[in-house]
């Protein structure tokens, strides 16, 4: 697609004019203002010679969607915009994202160096797939910057973080690590997905490549499946082979949805992030929430190093219930305005307990030896009014005080 002549970039542009013109600053056919779906898997060429220099990567172009496709690509140029990186991959799915980084840069032999708390999935595939390739995992607790530091420079290919992590929303400072790493040569993964480019710039950091699943925040609708891959041109070309092989592509029709989503990301998180501050306020005085974790909050014990590297805090806070499950059981039910499911990101605020959600693979001790008591609850906070949601809260918190208040009365 042609670029506007008169495009000026967006070299001085601000995140919100980014999300809405990243990729988007050129001239589509009919002069549709909008990124057409692309959905041919194969583009046609008369002139053999065109053809194949277009398929040796000579002449611009496309051959087949598993390698490229106009739409995925606008996609990849806008995330780029937003991580202000050279280049950009899209997958199916953030896991597709987050195994393929991980399969591009790790071979036999190799050691990769991470925390306990990153996401679900992320954590199967250092349990479960990676040592059985022959690659040694080490997984630090995730509050001991010294431990990692040590792992580090017992020698590593990567290093893979996670900042803030689910659902304990921890904090894990960048570029004391990105140092360590760098060290001993090692490659820096950062799955930036909860703080999204709005709050975090994991490249400006001195992170190598950032991971997102386009699936929450991103896209923001939860109507969507997509991960994204930023970085060097360099690297990017390894993870884009990777991808044009193994095949984990993203198709044009998500690929449009998530371009539709990320135009109205910053003005989705800086909501989304007011009523979380609120939120994680008000639950702070709550008496039957024993603890709340918001990196937002000065009792945050990184709150020092979240204000260092990320320019706003989030949507997403989690709680600890006094009652435990079965507290859970009866507050979140009674909630008017909310889904409660296994997502987050999306416009409207989600609740999930830890056991069903980011930890349901794990067992009742493999829950509390991570920290993660029955009791933890965890919103992503969404677009809705905050007296709403803060209105909401309280209802539902008064319904379980009665509910209390009933059962300790009765006649033993
Ligand atoms: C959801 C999520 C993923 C996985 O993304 P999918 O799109 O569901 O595959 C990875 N990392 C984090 C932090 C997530 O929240």
């Amino acid at each position: 697609m042609n670029k506007k002549p008169d495009s000026a970039g967006l070299d001085n542009a601000g995140a919100g004019t980014r999300a809405v013109w990243g990729g988007e600053q050129v001239r589509h056919p009919y002069n549709a203002t909008q990124t057409p779906i692309v959905v041919s898997a194969a583009y046609g060429y008369d002139d053999i010679d065109v053809w194949y220099d277009v398929a040796l990567g000579k002449a611009p172009g496309f051959i087949y969607s598993r390698m490229s496709n106009p739409t995925v690509e606008t996609l990849e140029a806008k995330i780029s915009e937003l991580e202000m990186a050279e280049s950009a991959v899209a997958f199916s799915s953030g896991m597709a994202a987050i195994s393929s980084v991980l399969y591009t840069f790790l071979a036999h032999g190799d050691r990769v160096v991470s925390t306990k708390d990153s996401y679900g999935g992320t954590n199967k595939i250092f349990e479960e797939f990676l040592p059985r390739m022959g690659v040694e995992v080490t997984l630090c607790e995730t509050f001991d910057h010294e431990a990692i530091e040590r792992e580090i420079a017992r020698g590593c290919q990567v290093l893979y973080l996670e900042t803030p992590t689910n659902p304990t929303l921890k904090i894990l400072d960048i570029q004391r690590l990105v140092a360590a790493a760098k060290r001993v040569g090692a490659l820096v993964v950062a799955d930036n997905t909860f703080a999204t480019p709005l709050n975090q710039n994991p490249l400006a950091l001195g992170v190598d490549v950032v991971i997102h699943s386009a699936t929450k925040f991103l896209s923001g609708h939860g109507d969507v499946l997509g991960g994204l891959v930023c970085g060097a041109q360099a690297l990017m070309s390894k993870v884009r082979h990777y991808r044009e092989i193994n095949g984990a592509t993203l198709d044009p029709f998500s690929a449009y949805m998530i371009i539709r989503g990320m135009k109205t990301l910053v003005l989705r998180m800086r909501q989304q992030q007011r009523s979380a501050h609120a939120l994680a306020e008000f639950l702070c005085t709550e008496p039957l929430v024993a603890s709340v974790n918001y990196p937002g909050l000065p009792s945050h014990p990184n709150h020092a190093v979240a204000c260092a590297q990320m320019g706003g805090f989030g949507a997403i806070v989690s709680f600890v219930l006094i009652g435990g499950m079965d507290t859970v059981k009866v507050l979140l039910p009674r909630l008017r305005f909310a889904h409660c499911a296994g997502n987050l990101g999306a416009v409207e605020t989600i609740y999930g307990p830890a056991r069903t959600t980011s930890h349901v693979e794990n067992t009742l001790e493999e829950r509390l030896a991570l920290g993660i008591s029955e009791g933890l609850v965890r919103v992503s906070v969404g677009i809705e009014d905050t007296d709403d949601l803060l209105d909401d809260l309280k209802q539902a918190f008064a319904f379980v005080r009665c509910l209390r208040e009933e059962t300790s009365h009765q006649p033993a």
